[in-house]
């Protein structure tokens, strides 16, 4: 079966898979890492597959249906996120007008919560909900031996007039992900590294992003990924799978110099980090890495981590208000998070530091304490977001129970030219003021002199022109962002 697995036109680099989807300030763009394991897991169940990455690309409509004219698919899977809905349903609507005997697929986080809106299009047949790559697997095995469709858990789909919700499939097991092509070969296979760049600190370009776990357990009440994609239930591939990757990497795909992982949270079992880490030096790996991780991480496993050649981890601070960390369920304090930028300063990792402006019980004063607490903490790089209250998420039915929500049509959550805007507006601070307050916190950190001393322990590490190349290429997309163009 030849299955085509597209990351359709949208805005110019648009990413899909990040958090908070945008076109990225800072010039960032992921890899289309979950349509990427699909593509493998295709792969590896006989399926002759072609991943297409537009973003990447910079491919439009025209050139996506010449490609899909020259493969001929049999099934094409069609990638889509929240703000990118309406525009994905309807290049889906474009495919099945020229190829109206071809079944088309929807995925992605969206999929969960708009299944029946998807349906509702003649462009699309077929909607595989939650942890898709299984469940596009399970479909495509059953159309290839003639199954009813009945049996595939976790899809939806047309049958006359009829719209059919099979069962959810459940999670897939930590001993599943270890059966898993891994994505790094995907990506040497299917895609080209050197279009995707991450604008954390020290991410040495090219990089690959990869998950050694899924799902998280934590309730962060705003954080999309577990409440529409992955779940809560935490599970992981063995270190020895992972280590496996790292060594793949390392020697087989020499143009790549650092490893992210993209995790939800990797730090989750200080276990699992102190045995990969212990494995890492026992193998004599020595390709760089960086990872999510989350307040709470203790000096004797940051210090193993970085002693493994950790870079930095990406940590969500959110907030520089208690009672905003309580209202979100993010489990950690301002106290936690003073206390972890001094013990990460110590090990020496480099930190990015993810905050958010306008969740719940934001006023100008809370404003002011993560302020204060952002400059306080001094991370190496920041990520400022305009909160977004994601379909499924309770953050999202807070907001619209509250009152607070502009619109409930994700489609609104981007400005035209792709980055966020607020849809939450509060009696006391407006969506304007939200989003000005975004972009006067990222200009008084970057434009200041103050960065100027972090910005030169950036360059003068030992992979100083790799800092500087990101540097410049992520202050040219930031100044073009704040002037407008
Ligand atoms: S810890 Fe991070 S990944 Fe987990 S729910 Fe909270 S924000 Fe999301």
């Amino acid at each position: 079966m030849k299955i085509y697995l597209l990351n359709p036109p949208y805005l110019p680099r648009f990413t899909r898979d990040m958090r908070w989807q945008d076109t990225g300030r800072g010039g960032t763009l992921y890899y289309p890492i979950w349509l990427a394991y699909a593509t493998g897991m295709l792969e590896q169940a006989g399926c002759q597959a072609k991943l297409v990455d537009t973003a990447a690309s910079g491919w439009d409509m025209p050139q996506v249906l010449i490609d899909i004219d020259l493969f001929r698919p049999d099934l094409i899977v069609v990638d889509t996120s929240f703000p990118s809905l309406n525009n994905d349903i309807s290049i889906a609507e474009t495919i099945k007008r020229d190829y109206p005997d071809t079944k088309t697929v929807m995925v992605g986080a969206p999929a969960s919560q708009f299944a029946e809106k998807m349906l509702s299009s003649p462009g699309i047949d077929i909607v595989c909900r939650w942890e898709f790559d299984f469940v596009l697997r399970d479909l495509a095995e059953a159309i290839d031996e003639g199954e009813s469709l009945q049996e595939v858990k976790g899809i939806s789909y047309k049958e006359g007039p009829r719209t059919i919700h099979n069962p959810d499939r459940e999670p897939s097991k930590s001993e599943d992900l270890d059966k898993i092509r891994f994505v790094s070969q995907v990506y040497k296979m299917h895609l080209n590294v050197k279009d995707y760049m991450l604008t954390y600190s020290y991410s040495m370009h090219p990089e690959v992003q990869i998950f050694t776990g899924r799902g998280c357990p934590f309730k962060c009440t705003f954080c999309s990924w577990p409440q529409t994609l992955m779940g809560r239930t935490h599970r992981t591939r063995s270190v020895s799978n992972v280590l496996d990757e790292f060594a793949w990497v390392e020697n087989e795909f020499k143009e790549v110099k650092q490893i992210f992982v993209e995790d939800d949270t990797f730090t989750v079992s200080k276990k699992h980090v102190m045995e990969f880490c212990q494995g890492y030096k026992e193998r004599g790996l020595r390709i760089p890495w960086g990872a999510q991780a989350r307040v709470g991480l203790d000096y004797e496993t940051m210090r193993a981590m970085k002693e493994a050649n950790c870079m930095m981890v990406d940590i969500g601070y959110e907030s520089g208000s208690d009672v905003i960390l309580r209202n979100v369920k993010k489990g950690i304090t301002v106290e936690q998070i003073r206390s972890f930028a001094k013990e990460a300063g110590k090990t020496g990792l480099s930190i990015h530091g993810n905050w958010i402006i306008g969740l719940p019980g934001e006023t100008k004063e809370t404003i002011e304490a993560t302020k204060r607490l952002i400059k306080e903490t001094k991370a190496d790089a920041i990520t400022v977001a305009v909160v977004t209250p994601f379909p499924g998420t309770e953050l999202y039915e807070w907001a619209k129970e509250n009152g607070y929500l502009i619109t409930e049509d994700p489609n609104e959550y981007l400005d035209e030219r792709g980055h966020q805007k607020s849809i939450i507006s509060y009696p006391e601070l407006s969506s304007e003021q939200i989003r000005e307050t975004v972009d006067a916190i990222l200009k008084s950190y970057y434009l200041s002199p103050s960065y100027v001393p972090i910005a030169l322990r950036r360059v003068f590490n030992k992979n100083g022109l790799n800092e500087l190349k990101v540097l410049w290429r992520s202050a040219k997309a930031f100044l073009k962002y704040i002037r407008g163009k």
